[in-house]
């Protein structure tokens, strides 16, 4: 057995891809989130155990940590968007919530699964932000908040920790095409969620991002990956993102041709 593997927000997407991943790389793992019915079912698929806990709630946090008796592994994933409204428009309220997740919640699961992470061979702490961690976008100034802030939170930990044996690995992923994170984000409005992947030709999948967290944990333990930035081929940066199937060019002899950009006087 590799080891313990805590993973939150394991009952859809991101989360339940890295249980999948997790389990068939060897390690007991133990999947956590709201859905207890979801929960089973990725628990009943993969061999993990299922432990429904609400991560804003400190008591089912303090039960989740009394619960295990090892975390060698603890994949920070629970959290996502609510809104895509301005700065002058937003919701108080979706702010909250949002910090309440990925921010407060990370925290707490942190805090309380550090021990344990402590007590073992070698602990890892993988964070799972976003590409909104480091940049901002019109429409996403409460989610890139909390996604800064959770980035804050890795990187102090990070420092805080060196020179014990617990690696701290944030990834951040840019455009994943998961089922419930843009729908949740626009409030069920599955259309407009649709849209926001229409033509772009790979959007990442959530084992796309399982693979990346998979490889950051299977390298040898004195190998820390800070920060891993992993974004579709089609999306360059944020404000870049090609719609439309990829333009391979080439020209009469066969040699890939690359357009030169213009650049203004
Ligand atoms: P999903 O909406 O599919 O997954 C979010 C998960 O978090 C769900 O399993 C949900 O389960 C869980 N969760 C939400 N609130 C809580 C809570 N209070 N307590 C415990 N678990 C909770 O989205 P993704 O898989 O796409 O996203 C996963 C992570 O990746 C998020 O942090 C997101 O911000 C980040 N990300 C996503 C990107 C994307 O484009 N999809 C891009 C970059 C980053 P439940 O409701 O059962 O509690």
């Amino acid at each position: 057995m590799a080891g313990t593997a805590v993973v939150t927000g394991a009952s859809s997407g991101i989360g339940a891809a890295t249980v999948r991943r997790l389990a068939k790389d060897g390690y007991d793992v133990v999947a956590v989130a709201r859905r207890a019915d979801r929960l089973r079912e990725v628990a009943r698929e993969t061999g993990a155990r299922a432990l429904p806990v609400d991560i804003t709630d400190a008591g089912a946090v303090r039960r989740l940590a009394d619960a295990l008796d090892a975390c060698d592994v603890l994949v920070n994933n629970a959290g996502g968007a609510l809104g895509a409204e301005s700065v002058a428009t937003a919701s108080v309220d979706d702010w909250e919530r949002m910090f309440s997740v990925n921010v407060l919640g990370t925290l707490r699961v942190t805090q309380a699964l550090l021990p344990l992470l402590r007590q073992g061979a070698g602990g890892t702490v993988v964070t799972i932000t976003s590409t909104a961690a480091f940049t901002t976008y019109e429409g996403g100034g409460g989610y890139s908040a909390a996604k800064h802030a959770e980035h804050a939170l890795s990187e102090t930990l990070r420092l805080e920790l060196c020179g014990e044996p617990v690696r701290v690995i944030e990834v951040a992923p840019g455009m994943v095409k998961t089922d419930e994170f843009a729908l949740n984000r626009l409030r069920g409005d599955a259309a407009k969620a649709a849209a926001l992947y229409e033509g772009v030709d790979h959007p990442l999948t959530a084992d796309d991002v399982a693979a990346c967290v998979a490889l950051a944990v299977g390298l040898p333990q004195h190998v820390n990956i800070d920060h891993l930035v992993v974004r579709p081929l089609a999306q360059a940066a944020q404000h870049r993102l090609h719609r439309g199937p990829l333009i391979h060019r080439k020209n009469e002899h066969g040699i890939e041709e690359r357009p030169t950009r213009e650049f203004p006087a």
